[in-house]
C-alpha cells in the first residue's frame, strides 16, 4: 500500500479536507482503489458530544461512528464507505494507551509520548492497511495546523512511519495559504515558507505543496516557493478559490496535474491524466441549471455554514439531477416563534426541517411544519424534523392538545415522541444514541416506496435517542398520517407521510449521509422535484 499524508499550514479553514478528498477523486478516476482517513488532534474521543458551534456537523458512518464532517467530503468525493477506523482523535489514542497501561501491557516500562503514544498512532495506520488489503493508496488528512502543539505527536508518528515503510511509499502534501495583500497587489509566499520550515523542523520534508490562493500562482512565486521550501517547481500546485461549487476542486487541482505528481512520487503507474466526464457534467449542471427553486431550511444553527453541511450538499446533488438550482434560505426557527411562519418563511417552494437537539426553536419548527402542511408547500423532515412533523400533526390534525416529545416537555399529556425503555437508564452522553445503519421495511403503495423505486428494504443511518411512540400510532393513522416504513428489528417508525399533499414526508434517519454527487438520495430527489413543480405552478399562476 502507498500512503499520502495531507497536512495544513498557516491558517485553518483552508479547504484541506476538500483538497484531500479531491485527490481521492482524481486517483479513483485513474482506476486506483483509494481509502481516506482523518486524524483529529483534539482530546474528545469523537465529535459526538460537541456543539455544532464548535465543530459543525457530526457526520455519521454506517457502523455508527460519529465523525468529523470531512469524512462526509471523503464519502461524497470517493466511493469508499468508511468506518470508525477512519477517524482517529487524540482522545482515542490516549484512551487506548491508558487502558493498556492499566491492563499491564507495558508492565515494567515508563509509558511515554514517544514511543508509546506515537506507536499507538502508527498502529492505527497499520491496522487500516491490514483491514483493507485491496486498497492501493491510503490518504490521511491531519487536522489542525502545523505549529500547533496538539498535532506534534501525530506528525512525529508520521515521520517515523514514513521511515519504516520506506520514504518512496509515502507522499507528504502540505496545504498552505498565499495571502493576497491588496495594497501591494501581490500574493505573499513568506507564511508558506515559514510553515514548511516548521514542518522540516519536525523532520518532514513535504513532497508537494498545495497553495490556496484567491487569484492565481504566478511563475515568480512558484519558483520562490520551490526554492525556499526545497521542492520541485512543478510540485508547487495552485488551489484557487472556486467560482461556483466545491465540486470544482478536483478539476482545479488537476490543472496543475496533482494526480500525476502523486502517482509519480509514489510509483503508482504512469498513465496520462484521465477524463473526468461524469464529474465535469455534474459540475456543469450545477453551474448552468435550467430551473430554479427555493427551499427554506428551518433550523437552530442556521448562521453556521457547516452545521447542516450534508443536507446542503444533498440538496445540490438532487438539484443537479433535476437540472435545478436550489436556492437555500436559512431560517432561524426562533424567529418564527416571534413573527409567524408566513412572515418569516414567506413564499418558498419547499420547507426542510433538519435534525437537532434541545428545545430551543422547536415551537418555531412546529409552526413551520403546520404552515407547510396547510399551505400545501412541499415538506421534508429529517430526524428531529420527523419528530416535529409528528407533534404538529398530533396537535393540529388529530386534536391531541399539548402533544410533544418528552425531550422538550417531560410532563406532556401526549408524549407522541418518547424514549424507548433501553434508553431510559442511559447516563453517558457519548456514543449512546441509536447510531448508524439500520434496516427498515418499506410499505408498498406509499410515496416513500415509489421514491425508493419499489424497494422493500432499505438501509439508512441514524443518530437519535427519541422515537415515535407506538401507543399513538393508530390514532395518528386514523387522522390520516401514513407510516411508510418501520425498522426491521424493532418495528420503530422510520418514515411518515401525508398523502393528500404535494409532498409531505419525514424520516427518522439521516438520508443526507448517503447522498452522492451523481447519485442523489431518492428522498432528496423527490423533495426537490416536488419543490420544482411547486415553483413551476407558482410561475403558471402567480398569487
Ligand atoms: N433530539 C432528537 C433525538 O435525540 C433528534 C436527534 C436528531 O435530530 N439527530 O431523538
Amino acid at each position: 500500500m502507498k500512503y499520502i499524508f495531507v497536512t495544513g499550514g498557516v491558517v485553518s479553514s483552508l479547504g484541506k479536507g476538500l483538497a484531500a478528498a479531491s485527490i481521492g477523486t482524481l486517483l479513483e478516476h485513474r482506476g486506483l482503489r483509494v481509502l481516506m482517513q482523518k486524524f483529529d488532534p483534539y482530546l474528545n474521543v469523537d465529535p459526538g458530544t460537541m456543539s455544532p458551534y464548535q465543530h459543525g456537523e457530526v457526520y455519521v458512518l454506517d457502523d455508527g461512528a460519529e465523525t468529523d464532517l470531512d469524512l462526509g467530503h471523503y464519502e461524497r468525493f470517493t466511493s469508499g464507505i468508511l468506518s470508525r477506523m477512519n477517524n482517529l482523535t487524540s482522545g482515542q489514542v490516549f484512551d487506548a494507551v491508558i487502558r493498556k497501561e492499566r491492563k499491564g501491557e507495558y508492565l515494567g516500562k515508563t509509558v511515554q509520548f514517544i514511543p508509546h503514544v506515537t506507536d499507538e498512532i502508527k498502529s492505527r495506520i497499520h491496522q487500516v492497511s491490514e483491514d483493507n488489503p485491496l486498497v492501493d493508496v491510503l490518504i490521511t488528512e491531519i487536522g489542525g495546523t502545523v505549529g500547533d502543539m496538539e498535532g506534534l505527536l501525530f506528525l512525529e508518528a508520521l515521520r517515523q512511519f514514513s521511515l519504516e515503510v520506506g520514504r518512496e511509499n509515502v507522499c507528504f502534501i502540505h496545504v498552505t495559504l498565499l495571502p493576497y495583500i491588496k495594497a501591494a497587489g501581490e500574493a505573499k509566499t513568506k507564511p508558506t515558507q515559514q510553515s514548511v520550515a516548521k514542518l522540516r523542523e519536525i523532520g518532514i520534508q513535504p513532497d508537494i505543496l498545495i497553495c490556496r490562493t484567491e487569484t492565481d500562482l504566478d511563475e515568480d512565486n512558484r519558483r520562490k516557493i520551490a526554492m525556499f521550501c526545497n521542492v520541485d517547481r512543478r510540485n508547487v500546485v495552485a488551489f484557487r478559490d472556486v467560482a461556483h461549487t466545491i465540486y470544482e476542486c478536483p478539476l482545479d487541482l488537476r490543472r496543475d496535474k496533482i494526480d500525476r505528481l502523486v502517482v509519480d512520487r509514489i510509483g503508482l503507474g504512469d498513465s496520462p491524466s484521465p477524463a473526468l466526464e461524469d464529474w465535469e457534467s455534474f459540475v456543469q449542471k450545477i453551474i448552468h441549471p435550467k430551473h430554479r427553486t427555493t427551499i427554506a431550511v428551518v433550523g437552530k444553527y442556521i448562521e453556521l455554514q457547516d452545521a447542516y453541511k450534508s443536507i446542503y450538499e444533498s440538496l445540490i446533488h438532487a438539484g443537479a439531477r433535476h437540472d435545478t438550482k436550489v436556492n437555500i434560505i436559512r431560517v432561524e426557527a426562533e424567529a418564527i416563534e416571534d413573527h409567524g411562519a408566513d412572515t418569516v418563511i414567506g413564499v418558498v417552494d419547499g420547507i426542510l426541517v433538519p435534525g437537532g437537539f434541545g428545545d430551543r426553536g422547536t415551537e418555531g419548527k412546529i409552526l413551520a411544519a403546520k404552515y407547510a402542511r396547510e399551505e400545501k408547500i412541499p415538506f421534508f423532515g429529517i430526524c428531529l424534523g420527523m419528530q416535529i412533523a409528528t407533534i404538529e400533526f398530533a396537535r393540529n390534525a388529530c386534536g391531541l392538545e399539548g402533544a410533544n416529545s418528552t425531550e422538550f416537555d417531560k410532563s406532556t399529556p401526549h408524549p407522541v415522541i418518547c424514549l424507548q425503555e433501553e434508553q431510559k437508564g442511559v447516563a453517558d452522553m457519548g456514543a449512546t444514541m441509536r447510531l448508524g445503519s439500520c434496516e427498515s421495511i418499506l410499505f408498498s403503495g406509499t410515496r416513500a416506496s415509489d421514491l425508493y423505486e419499489g424497494a422493500s428494504r432499505i438501509h439508512e443511518r441514524h443518530r437519535h435517542r427519541y422515537e415515535f411512540n407506538s401507543d399513538y400510532q393508530e390514532r395518528l393513522q386514523e387522522a390520516g398520517l401514513v407510516i411508510s416504513s418501520v425498522s426491521a428489528k424493532e418495528g420503530l417508525v422510520e418514515i411518515i407521510e401525508i398523502p393528500d399533499h404535494p409532498f409531505f414526508l419525514a424520516a427518522q434517519f439521516h438520508p443526507e449521509f448517503q447522498s452522492k454527487p451523481n447519485k442523489p438520495h431518492p428522498l432528496f430527489s423527490g423533495f426537490v422535484e416536488a419543490a420544482l413543480h411547486h415553483a413551476e405552478a407558482e410561475v403558471a399562476s402567480p398569487a
